[in-house]
């Protein structure tokens, strides 16, 4: 098979190249421009894996996922690593007031509709399962009973390179800046450095970098950098059984071990490429803190160990992941804009655009071609944290 280029060695290159290469012989090279990874979100996800989302495809793209980490150990053996992705599930607990009851109800029945294992919980039934959480408020709560919880997303990321480069994957260090156009194809990347890297297929896998990558084609990527600060906390509270909560207020939190992960929706403006250094303690210490000792009042008493920031792929669009052919090409592809739930969905995704370079069909992914945006088809995702 032929000779593939992927920009960008993030989780969704890295998988994408592993599934080419291991199940589809391809000779792939993937240029990333920094091989550390510092700044990438794969490096800074709070890597969580939900069912609980309001489009059927996000909800196919996870399950097929979750049921991947759960066997990855084998899927992504080499001979001397048997990857530790540190899977567990507890579920995400989605809480509702009065007023949001109603989307819960809906959001539920579409939910059961595509098979996913979620129950409705009444406050009582939510103090007897949870007995640390305050439901004084709450009229309702959705929980995930399986195929929810979080792993060692830099882990997989790892995995999934180590993976693809036992397979014969290239992991080139150089930043592309633009492509070479034959026609209706892609003949080359163009590096910084002035190297020319041909191939026959191409794909952008640049995370929050994609749309200076499509501009380069002539193909309007819609996404942004939008920062997301993480709060790691310190409780001597134990919350036992404690899923990923996500309050009504939009804040969210879970364990980490004997540690709090905590945070939220950006105060203010939703600024794009925000610096990463600038973290955002007000937000902690206005608005989460108050929040969260409301919810669990054992966690009145905490203390913040640190805090991080990485970028959200933003699809401005509608929010969901962009993943097929690049119109207007024969011979290129995407994979980007997961607006927070790529670190799930890359097993699945990088699979499923294996299968579309390779000349076979990828059902998982159709609703998420970049044709929709010319379209004008919106495939908005309710459920964005
Ligand atoms: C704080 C936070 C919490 C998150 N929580 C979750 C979660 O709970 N669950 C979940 O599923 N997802 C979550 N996400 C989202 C998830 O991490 C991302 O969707 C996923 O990591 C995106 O992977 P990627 O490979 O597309 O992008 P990245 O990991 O950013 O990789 C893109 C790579 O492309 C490289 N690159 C960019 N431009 C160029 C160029 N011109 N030339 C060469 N290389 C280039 C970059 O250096 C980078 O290494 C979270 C993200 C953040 C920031």
């Amino acid at each position: 098979m032929s000779d593939v280029i992927l920009v960008g060695g993030g989780v969704m290159g890295a998988a994408t190249a592993c599934f080419l290469a291991r199940d589809h012989g391809a000779t792939v090279t993937v240029v990333e421009r920094d091989p550390s990874y510092a700044q990438a979100s794969s490096s800074l996800s709070l890597s969580s894996i939900r069912q609980q989302f309001s489009q059927p495809v996000n909800m196919a793209l996870s399950r097929w996922s979750v049921e991947f980490l759960r066997r990855a150990a084998d899927e992504l053996a080499t001979t001397d690593d048997r990857p530790a992705l540190g899977l567990v599930e507890p579920g995400y607990l989605y809480l509702a007031t009065a007023a949001g009851a109603p989307l819960l109800r809906e959001l539920h029945g579409v939910q059961r509709a595509e098979g996913v294992d979620v129950a409705l919980l009444t406050p009582a039934e939510l103090s007897a399962r949870f007995p640390w959480l305050a439901t004084g408020d709450l009229a309702l709560g959705s929980l995930g009973l399986s195929g929810e919880g979080w792993f060692d997303g830099p882990a997989l990321h790892r995995a999934f390179r180590r993976k693809a480069q036992a397979c014969g994957v290239r992991f080139v260090s150089g930043e592309a800046v633009g492509f070479d156009v034959a026609a209706d194809r892609v003949t080359a990347v163009r590096c910084a450095d002035g190297r020319v890297i041909g191939g026959d297929a191409f794909a952008i896998t640049a995370g929050a970098w994609s749309a200076p990558l499509g501009d380069a084609l002539g193909f309007t990527l819609p996404v942004t950098a939008r920062k997301r600060d993480v709060f790691v906390l310190e409780t001597p509270a134990a919350l036992p059984g404690c899923p990923l909560v996500i309050d009504p207020s939009g804040f969210w939190f879970r364990t980490e071990g004997a540690l709090i992960l905590a945070g939220g929706p950006p105060r203010g403006e939703d600024a794009c490429d925000a610096p990463l250094h600038d973290i955002d303690h007000g937000l902690f210490e206005d608005l989460l803190w108050p929040t969260l000792a409301a919810r669990v009042p054992a966690l009145e008493a905490l203390r913040v160990r640190s805090a991080w920031a990485g970028y959200y792929e933003m699809n401005d669009f509608d929010h969901n992941g962009l993943a097929g052919a690049l119109p207007g090409y024969a011979n290129a592809y995407t994979a980007c804009g997961f607006s927070g739930h790529g670190m799930q969905q890359s097993p699945a995704v990088g699979w499923s655009l294996a299968r579309l370079i390779a000349g076979q069909d990828a059902p998982l992914i159709e609703a998420l071609a970049p044709q929709r945006l010319l379209d004008g088809r919106r495939l908005v995702e309710a459920n964005v944290i």
